[in-house]
């Protein structure tokens, strides 16, 4: 293993079933490289089907005394593990760094932001408050109660690879539920690494599980299984469809967060510093690599020229390099990524738009893909309809409000939106028009624990963080107490 941290035995590179760490019992290893370099940095646990079995059983079984554990006590585990993320949260951050790319600074700000789902849910643990109904019948009271839906499979993605799994796990946890995590098989260290951590602070054994493998393998199991009782999963659109098929043969309820094609809309009225500010901020972000990233930039075209230059100067100052050195933008994840933002970008030029900043030449440094703008975009280019997932920024002139509210609306897609105006009267409209899951407004930055995310359309549905993220991990069951 080649990360050097202050306390070496956060890396785990073994199953977490049950409460102990578990070699795969079939003996099976996948590689994990580092993308700043291509370097091999580990080999992590393949799980077979028989261990995936076990994590299941284990949620299962450990889920009838959790949920009978008091709220506050579940709510104490919770502080404790965001707690002791907090405390290492510079090792978290670097083992973050090494296996997904992106800077250190930004890993570390992951690892505050996932702790802070835990500590805001150890909160919201002793608040799943039920109800009673004033009663239309003599002699009953109607009551209702919120319990836990049960244990919970949870499956997430290489971009945030301790951020999406924790503020599912804070959740259901909080709520009584027990847990089988899988996290991307690229990027598996740091979750583990923060597993190692729920062990220490000692969550009972079986709540929480976690393991990596045959991705379809354990997401079939985990969909179609019985004993677990709900799906939450974060990823593509295409995998989200796919567990729903699997989750409807029992069936079961499923949360997905799926892709996004973010408009970012710069009304005429905006404040252009403002603006070009909040883009490069949402866009650049893990090297654009996030599912709320702007990926088309609507611009009036009174101002189009004045912000494209605006837009230049600050692209042109970015640093580049691998994540250790705390640049601005690092690598992509890996070959897939790059050819897939290379294609979005060669068929868009092919097509005439424009290539008008580029900062070096795709494939001269690795999985370092240059920060892009490209001008004209047209809805017909394939840019126009696919997640970039990419330091890309394609600029799109429009001529009025109505128009631009078509074009932000023409995508399957409707995880985030963004715009910018001084106008109060079309700060409303356009909040109303938009069909998004979440709006910035006059802000690129959106995501908090504090406020419920997630999409409509294509994007999926079910939202994580605030009081709305913590219902759907819980069932609502009715009392007719009669006889009174
Ligand atoms: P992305 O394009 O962001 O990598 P994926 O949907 O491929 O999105 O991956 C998100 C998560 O889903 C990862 O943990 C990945 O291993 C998992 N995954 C990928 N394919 C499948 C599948 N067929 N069944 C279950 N999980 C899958």
């Amino acid at each position: 293993m080649k990360i050097a941290l202050r306390d070496s035995s956060l890396l785990r590179t073994n199953l977490y079933i049950d409460g102990e760490w578990r070699v795969p019992k079939d003996g099976r290893r996948i590689p994990v490289y580092d993308p700043a370099s291509g370097a091999w940095i580990a080999e992590i646990a393949h799980a077979s089907e028989r261990d995936i079995e076990d994590a299941i059983q284990a949620a299962y079984r450990s889920w009838q005394s959790w949920k009978n554990t008091l709220a506050k006590d579940r709510g104490k585990l919770l502080r404790q593990w965001g707690e002791a993320m907090l405390q290492h949260k510079e090792d978290l951050g670097m083992i973050i760094t090494r296996e997904q790319g992106k800077p250190l600074r930004e890993a570390v700000g992951e690892i505050i932001y996932a702790a802070q789902y835990l500590l805001f849910y150890a909160e919201e643990a002793v608040r799943t408050y039920g109800d009673i109904i004033p009663t239309p019948f003599e002699g009953a009271r109607l009551l209702v109660l919120k319990q836990p839906v049960g244990p919970v499979g949870i499956i997430t993605p290489w971009n945030f690879p301790v951020a999406m799994f924790v503020r599912k796990a804070a959740a259901a946890l909080a709520a009584g539920c027990t847990c089988v995590i899988k996290p991307d098989e690229r990027t598996p260290l740091s979750a583990y690494a923060v597993m190692e951590l729920a062990h220490r602070v000692g969550f009972p054994a079986g709540v929480i599980n976690m393991l990596t493998g045959d991705p379809p393998q354990i997401g079939e199991m985990l969909a179609s299984d019985a004993r677990i009782r709900k799906i939450s999963f974060t990823g593509s659109t295409a995998t989200g469809r796919l567990l729903m098929q699997w989750a409807a043969k029992v069936p079961k309820p499923v949360t997905l967060e799926l892709g996004g094609n973010a408009p970012f809309i710069v009304f005429d009225d905006a404040d252009i510093p403002s603006a070009v500010e909040g883009l490069i901020a949402s866009k650049f972000r893990n090297s654009g690599q996030t599912c709320i990233c702007v990926n088309r930039v609507f611009v009036h075209r009174h101002i189009a020229a004045d912000f494209k230059k605006a837009l230049e100067a600050k692209l042109e100052a970015l640093q580049i390099g691998p994540g250790v050195q705390n640049p601005d933008v690092g690598p992509l994840i890996d070959d897939k990524a790059f050819e897939k933002v290379e294609h979005l970008v060669d068929d868009a030029v092919q097509r005439g738009a424009e290539l008008s900043c580029q900062l070096f030449e795709p494939h001269s440094r690795g999985l370092f893909y240059p920060p892009t703008i490209i001008a004209e975009v047209q809805p017909e280019m394939d840019i126009f309809r696919t997640e970039i997932f990419g330091p890309v920024i394609s600029l799109i002139p429009f001529d009025d409000d109505a128009q631009v509210l078509h074009m932000a609306n023409d995508t399957e897609y409707g995880l985030a939106a963004y715009f910018y105006t001084n106008n109060p009267r079309r700060i409303w409209t356009v909040t109303e028009a938009l069909e998004y899951g979440m709006v910035g407004i006059n802000t690129g930055r959106i995501s908090t624990p504090h406020a419920p995310f997630g999409g409509i359309k294509a994007s999926g549905f079910g939202r994580e963080g605030s009081k709305y993220g913590i219902e759907e991990y819980l069932v609502t069951k009715y009392l007719n107490w009669s006889g009174l």
